[in-house]
């Protein structure tokens, strides 16, 4: 019996391998990020001076000015991660039954406070000095990693005729509920992390079908069937 349990635990764990997170520098994608129309406010709130000039040569400057900073913010972004890796993966394998995907697995600091994924290449940024700490951040991007695939795999039908829209929100509404229990908040010190639900009574129905559901499966399930896209509006 022990022999048999132990093939079991053997069998998940090469199913299921650990994506290794890499943190490193890459001024390039920050560069990308200065210049993209989508975080333009984002980007001047912090960095003013690139509302009247948007020359590339100041995140040049920046990263020359900084690079002592920058790279002591990557060493602690790792050693920070390094903390809580064990933890967050051994939780996320009870509550998602469900493999690591293939990917990157890098997240890149920023020097700006916008955040972007790239879920099919599993590679993120992260502001080096996030509100929420960059361990909050990795793991609410891990936790859309997993989510994504698992919807594609397990939700086949839905993930083809739902809107790309519909899948995003609800791949943060999992988040929102699952970075609140207390097992997560435990590894991440956030008990009250930024809401990504569209408001806070979406936000308090989502924590209660939680509650009665208990596992992603049954969550997905029963959101599907009660907050369909034409009920999400009303509903809220
Ligand atoms: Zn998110």
């Amino acid at each position: 019996m022990l022999q048999h349990t132990r093939a079991v635990v053997y069998n998940q764990a090469q199913m299921n391998p650990r994506p290794e997170l890499k943190f490193q520098l890459n001024i390039e994608l920050d560069k990308r990020t200065c210049t993209s129309s989508v975080f333009h406010t984002s980007v001047i709130k912090l960095h003013p001076a690139l509302a009247k000039d948007e020359s590339l040569e100041y995140v040049d400057d920046y990263y020359k000015t900084h690079e002592k900073e920058l790279k002591n913010a990557v060493e602690k972004m790792k050693t920070d991660w390094l903390t809580i890796e064990r933890k967050f993966f051994e939780i996320v394998s009870k509550l998602v039954n469900h493999p690591w995907p293939k990917g990157k697995y890098v997240c890149y600091l920023s020097i700006f406070n916008c955040n972007p994924r790239f879920i099919e290449t599993k590679e993120f940024q992260a502001y080096f000095k996030h509100p929420e700490t960059t361990n909050h951040v990795c793991a609410h991007e891990l936790l859309h990693f997993i989510f994504y695939d698992y919807f594609e795999k397990n939700f086949s039908e839905d993930y083809k005729k739902l809107d790309s829209k519909y899948i995003w929100r609800l791949s943060e509404i999992v988040n929102d509920v699952l970075l609140r229990l207390p097992e997560f908040v435990a590894i991440t010190g956030r008990k009250a992390p930024a809401v990504y639900a569209e408001t806070t009574q979406e936000l308090a129905s989502a924590i209660k079908l939680w509650s009665e559901t208990k596992t992603v499966k049954a969550f997905v399930t029963n959101y599907l069937v009660h907050w369909n896209t034409a009920e999400v509006s009303s509903r809220i």
